[in-house]
């Protein structure tokens, strides 16, 4: 098992024989997407193929309309699966394609946990990891430029 800690969450990495489970807990209070209202804009620049992708959720609404409000790690699930397909491409594979869910149950776990299961075989580690650093890397970004926006001081006026 991997484990990777940033000041924003924590992630377990658990490979089994045809799938790959993460377990996802936010330790900042940012759960939901709502909270991190350029999410669209963000994406729309540095991973824009990723509103191409299919998202099967509750009300059946698009993911280009759901990225707007939805869990922290759907959205992750997301850039993850994202990823994964342009590693696999980029490797020769024509039309990758990669299935993903994610689950949480706060009554039963902490606050702020998930369950992201994917699709990624124990046998494609080395995919997986070239996605994972590219996904974190993004996320990190995306939260990251949230909080500086919250920071940035008022401009001084004369
Ligand atoms: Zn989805």
């Amino acid at each position: 098992m991997r484990r990777i800690t940033t000041d924003h969450f924590t992630i377990n990495i658990k490979h089994r024989e045809s799938t790959t489970h993460l377990f996802m807990h936010m330790l900042s209070p940012t759960l939901y997407t709502d909270q991190l209202p350029h999410t669209y804009k963000f994406l729309m620049t540095h991973l824009p193929c990723i509103y191409k992708s299919k998202c099967f959720n509750h009300s059946k609404v698009p993911f280009k309309k759901e990225v707007k409000d939805t869990e922290i790690a759907h959205l992750f699930e997301h850039i993850l699966l994202e990823h994964l397909r342009l590693e696999k491409e980029s490797r020769g594979c024509k039309s990758a394609c990669f299935s993903g869910e994610t689950r949480w149950d706060w009554s039963k776990n902490p606050c702020g946990t998930f369950h992201i299961k994917v699709g990624v075989k124990h046998a494609e580690l080395e995919v997986f990891s070239k996605a994972f650093e590219k996904s974190i890397n993004l996320f990190m970004s995306l939260l990251d430029s949230t909080k500086l926006m919250h920071q940035r001081p008022a401009v001084a006026q004369n």
